[in-house]
């Protein structure tokens, strides 16, 4: 089977609230699920950034559904590859608004603020994943 994670980032097309990303999670849990894909999903400064895990027909499939949704524009692929096993274990999603810990990850990067533009694609993976740790431990 081709397991792969794929990495990409958009900006939403109007404002958020809180209401708008919890519908977002709670509908990516269920068809997440069904589909065996799991990853994170991060949202702050008006940018999304989110990873899929699974496999690679199902991710295709979801990435496309996705990149189609009004809610956000601008999508752009950040990487794509096969990985041996997957590194987020649940479907998880990372709300970042005014979290302390998401300023200090961005500081390890040398970042002020939020903008996936300016992240490669090991230092987006490096940031869900450290998102996702810390969102295990809350
Ligand atoms: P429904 O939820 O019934 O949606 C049907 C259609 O209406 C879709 O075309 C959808 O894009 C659109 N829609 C739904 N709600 C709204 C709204 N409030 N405003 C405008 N249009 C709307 N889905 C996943 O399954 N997994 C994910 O990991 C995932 N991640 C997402 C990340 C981001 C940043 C965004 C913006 C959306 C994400 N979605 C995800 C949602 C995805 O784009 C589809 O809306 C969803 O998969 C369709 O679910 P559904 O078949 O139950 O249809």
């Amino acid at each position: 089977m081709n397991i792969v994670r794929l990495i990409y980032f958009s900006k939403a097309s109007r404002e958020m609230s809180l209401t708008d990303i919890q519908s977002i999670l709670e509908t990516s849990r269920s068809n997440n699920n069904k589909m065996g894909v799991c990853g994170m999903l991060c949202f702050d400064n008006n940018y999304f950034l989110q990873t899929l895990e699974g496999e690679r027909s199902k991710v295709n499939e979801l990435f496309l559904r996705i990149a189609n949704d009004p809610r956000h524009a601008g999508v752009e692929l950040i990487s794509m590859k096969n990985i041996d096993k997957p590194k987020f274990k649940n479907w998880e999603m990372g709300y970042t608004g005014n979290s302390p810990s998401f300023e200090i990850l961005l500081n390890k990067l040398g970042k002020k603020e939020f903008n996936p533009q300016e992240l490669t694609a090991a230092q987006s993976l490096a940031l869900l994943h450290e998102l996702s740790i810390n969102n295990s431990k809350n």
